[in-house]
């Protein structure tokens, strides 16, 4: 996952503006990682990076800010797919070059990240990291070029997988979307400062207006003279992640033009008609299957309700609960509701079932508080394949429907009856084709080709 933005702003702008937006674009990103996060800023001469374990509201401090101070800055939330959760590798990076300074964040997973370390350490190139981010950084400081432009262009191609990436130098921001586009990037305006980010939900909290989608393939340098194409390497197909629709990007932001929240009701509508239940109410697991259970409600005529209340401060916590709390497992993040559900048949509808370990306990959560019937249903189909792209899911193994049917999983949750949505509901769904999405978590057909023993901590040493 990960959450990436930059903003470069006019030479008059107030000199900590840069960097207060970012903040708060950041901010807006706060679902893609709760790990860690970062903003590096230029005041034209030299970079300054801030960046630290916790949530957005938790690294950033009224005196960082003024420290970072700048016109141009670039941020990260992380949620580790490659390299694990500690502060080495939170970001941006910061990589030295004999050219300058260069800072990164990325969004993604380079697939053959451990090849380009090997021929990169054999060059005689120090890690000081587990992250494929480094290993892209140093990748591009150490190409041949004058200047950070032909570096980036000549280094890019040698990726393989998926990156969003936006990068920092005195004199420029960088945007950067892989040649298939799996992951989102959005380009924006406030006033005559110019900002990317990897929702458009960021845009609307600070204020932007929204330009347009960077292209699949596009490099991006933008600077006093504006947002310029410095290159293109479209791939001839669009592979934007399908669980991006599913579950990864905010239901406020839009996805190639079109609403989240508007997909994800109408994989509601098709779940209703692909899989029907005699019930009193329909409820969402909140908060990212609830426009999926709004439509759900309208397709069925069934009323719709809140059931379950989630702690909309639960984040991710240090502090481990004891043994006997952790044995209340979902009962810490959400609280049911005896009112809605007592003796009633209830559909509960959830975005996605991973490992299978939220939905049985959420099911006896809900008979504890006097549901008469369970009646799951799953706005996407099973989830079968590991995902190298860019979302930390799990390992083939770990993954429930790589190993039991439907019917299996219905027995493992307790539920009375279970519906998955199917892969050609969920794609119509998105207003796509399957052609322009990747839905390989669910078919296994990966887009690039992949090691399927690759994983997450690969580059540890
Ligand atoms: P589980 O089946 O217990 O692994 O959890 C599935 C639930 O976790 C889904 O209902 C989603 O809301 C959420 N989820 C899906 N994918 C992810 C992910 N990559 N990281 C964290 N949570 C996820």
């Amino acid at each position: 996952m990960c959450g990436i933005s930059g903003i470069w702003s006019p030479a008059d702008a107030d000199p900590t503006e840069a960097t207060r937006l970012m903040f708060f674009a950041l901010y807006a990103l706060q679902h893609r990682g709760q790990e860690s996060a970062g903003i590096a800023a230029t005041d034209g001469r030299d970079l300054r990076v801030v960046r630290r374990m916790g949530l957005v509201g938790q690294v950033f401090s009224e005196p960082d800010l003024a420290v970072l101070g700048g016109r141009a800055a670039i941020g990260h939330t992380r949620y580790s797919t490659t390299g694990s959760s500690r502060i080495q590798n939170a970001q941006p990076m910061v990589v030295n070059a004999d050219i300058g300074e260069l800072a990164i964040a990325h969004n993604g997973n380079c697939i053959n990240a451990r090849d380009l370390r090997d021929e990169l350490a054999a060059q005689g190139v120090r890690f000081a990291t587990s992250s494929d981010t480094e290993v892209v950084a140093q990748m591009i400081a150490a190409e041949d070029g004058a200047t950070w432009d032909e570096r980036i262009v000549r280094a890019l191609p040698k990726l393989r997988g998926a990156w969003s990436l936006v990068m920092l130098t005195p004199t420029a921001v960088y945007a950067v979307r892989d040649p298939l586009g799996v992951r989102p990037l959005c380009l924006g305006r406030k006033g005559d400062a110019w900002l990317v980010a990897s929702e458009t939900c960021a845009l609307d909290t600070i204020g932007a207006a929204f330009v347009r989608d960077v292209a699949p393939g596009e490099v991006l340098r933008i600077d006093d003279r504006g947002a310029t194409g410095i290159a293109d390497f479209a791939a001839d197909r669009r592979g934007l992640c399908v669980f991006e629709h599913v579950y990864l990007a905010s239901a406020s932001s839009d996805l190639g033009g079109v609403s989240v929240y508007a997909t994800r009701e109408r994989m509601g509508e098709t779940l209703a008609e692909e899989h029907p239940a005699a019930a009193d109410v329909v409820i969402p697991v909140p908060d990212s299957a609830i426009p999926a259970a709004v439509g759900y409600a309208r397709r069925s005529g069934i009323p719709f309700r809140e059931g379950l209340i989630k702690n909309r401060y639960i984040g991710r916590t240090f502090i481990q609960p004891s043994p006997e709390l952790r044995k209340q497992g979902v009962a810490l993040k959400y609280n049911a509701l005896r009112d809605v559900l007592q003796d009633k048949r209830v559909v509960v509808v959830d975005d996605s079932i991973v490992r299978g370990s939220t939905s049985a306990p959420i099911v006896d959560l809900l008979r504890g508080h006097g549901a008469r019937e369970v009646h799951l249903r799953i706005c996407s189909p099973p989830i079968r394949h590991q995902c190298f792209f860019g979302v930390d899911m799990a390992r083939r193994d770990e993954l429930i429907a790589s190993h039991l049917d439907v019917e299996a999983i219905r027995r493992h949750v307790g539920a009375d009856s279970l519906g998955y949505l199917s892969l050609d509901g969920m794609v119509r769904a998105t207003g796509g084709t399957t052609g322009e999405l990747c839905t390989a978590c669910f078919t296994g057909d990966y887009l690039v080709p992949v090691q399927l023993e690759l994983a997450k901590e690969a580059l540890e040493t």
